[in-house]
């Protein structure tokens, strides 16, 4: 029988994938329930306009999976779930369909906690919240951590610190170049930190205006977006697409560090082994970007948003970094996968404890 999305939950042990649709309000969407073995399933509603029904499925259980890896390995007590409704959120969405989402959360009881993401905005969870108390992205104003995206610059320039480190033996950014790419909420944001750190910046974005905004404030280089993988820098820091280390990229490459914010970052796992091959040491992108993450969710801890613990555990990501390194040079893999065992290691000693009782 050919059944991709049973063969997907059997071949990656899921608990649990949920259909949902009200016929009242249009909603149709899936919530994805990779696993609970550290705690709740948490991770973002996404909402898009998917080519079929499958699609969509396959999509919320991918990014599911993900989630799952992304707090284990931040070293979180979380794990992994997402959920997706299908529509285009400029003409579909309305309160009454997202309510009907929120109502479909609630009846989980806590075993899938939402949040925003592609598609949802902060305003969006805040009218889930009105349903369901299990959304995690909120507004300040609702008890939520508000912007997270200092939180996320502020790890992916910790990761970057690592990554110096292993190269240069050396954390500090002063005197080196990095080409960083995408100055949007989380690179803005991180150009603002490489400057402070004495880093020697050259930008670029398809925005002109973002670009001139560089220029005008830390007075840094610019350069064509096409023309920022060439660069001859130290470091290259992608804050805008997915898939941004592939065939054609690594052509260009003359950076011995890859250390960003985008996620997805290879196009395919062989470019991880590729990075590897010529020695550039890659800041694994799910593991670099989870300070947004980590700052967000610190609400769901003992005592409610804390936000200077938080920032303390964003921190964290310095150590982490190097904790995969050390892995990938113990076991001899690619950073990507050792940051993949890093997560599942942890999963295993966790659940193991609460086995033994
Ligand atoms: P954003 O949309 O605010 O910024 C992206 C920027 O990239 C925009 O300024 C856009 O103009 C630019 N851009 C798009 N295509 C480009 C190209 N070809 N060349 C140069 N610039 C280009 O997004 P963001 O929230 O800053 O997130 C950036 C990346 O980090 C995304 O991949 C996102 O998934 C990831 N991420 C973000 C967060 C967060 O806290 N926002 C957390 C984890 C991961």
């Amino acid at each position: 029988m050919d059944a991709p999305v049973l063969d997907y939950l059997r071949k990656y042990n899921f608990k649990k994938v949920q259909l949902v649709n009200d016929s009242a309000t249009g909603l149709r969407g899936v919530i994805a329930i990779h696993s609970t073995a550290l705690g709740p399933a948490t991770g973002g509603l996404r909402m898009w306009t998917y080519e079929n029904e499958q699609a969509a499925i396959l999509d919320a259980l991918r990014l599911a999976r993900g989630m799952t890896y992304k707090y284990a390995a931040a070293g979180l007590d979380l794990g992994g779930g997402k959920a997706v409704i299908i529509g285009d959120p400029a003409k579909d969405k309305s309160e009454a369909l997202l309510r009907a989402m929120g109502r479909f959360i609630d009846q989980l009881g806590g075993e899938y906690i939402t949040g925003e993401d592609v598609g949802t905005t902060l305003d969006d969870m805040e009218v889930i919240f009105s349903e369901t108390d299990h959304v995690v992205t909120l507004p300040v104003h609702c008890g939520g951590a508000g912007d997270i995206s200092p939180a996320t610059a502020l790890g992916t320039i910790e990761a970057m610190r690592a990554c110096a480190e292993r190269v240069w033996g050396s954390p500090d950014l002063s005197g080196r170049s990095v080409a960083l790419q995408g100055l949007g909420v989380v690179g803005s944001k991180a150009l603002g930190l490489l400057a402070e750190a004495g880093a020697k910046v050259v930008v670029t974005d398809i925005d002109p205006a973002k670009v001139q905004w560089a220029k005008d404030t830390y007075g840094v280089e610019a350069v064509a977006p096409d023309a920022i993988y060439a660069c001859d820098v130290d470091i290259f820091a992608p804050y805008a697409l997915g898939g941004i280390i592939n065939d054609d990229t690594l052509a260009q490459f003359k950076v011995k560090v890859v250390a960003g914010a985008a996620n997805n970052m290879l196009a395919e796992e062989r470019h991880g082994d590729e990075l590897e091959r010529r020695g550039i040491v890659y800041a694994v992108d799910y593991v670099a970007n989870s300070g947004g993450t980590i700052y967000d969710t610190d609400r769901l801890r003992k005592g409610g948003f804390q936000p200077e613990r938080a920032m303390a555990k964003v921190r964290e990501i310095y150590a982490r970094t190097h904790e995969v390194f050390a892995i990938a040079e113990r076991d001899g893999i690619p950073c990507y996968q050792a940051a993949d065992r890093l997560a599942e290691a942890r999963i295993a000693a966790l659940t193991a404890v609460k086995l033994l009782g």
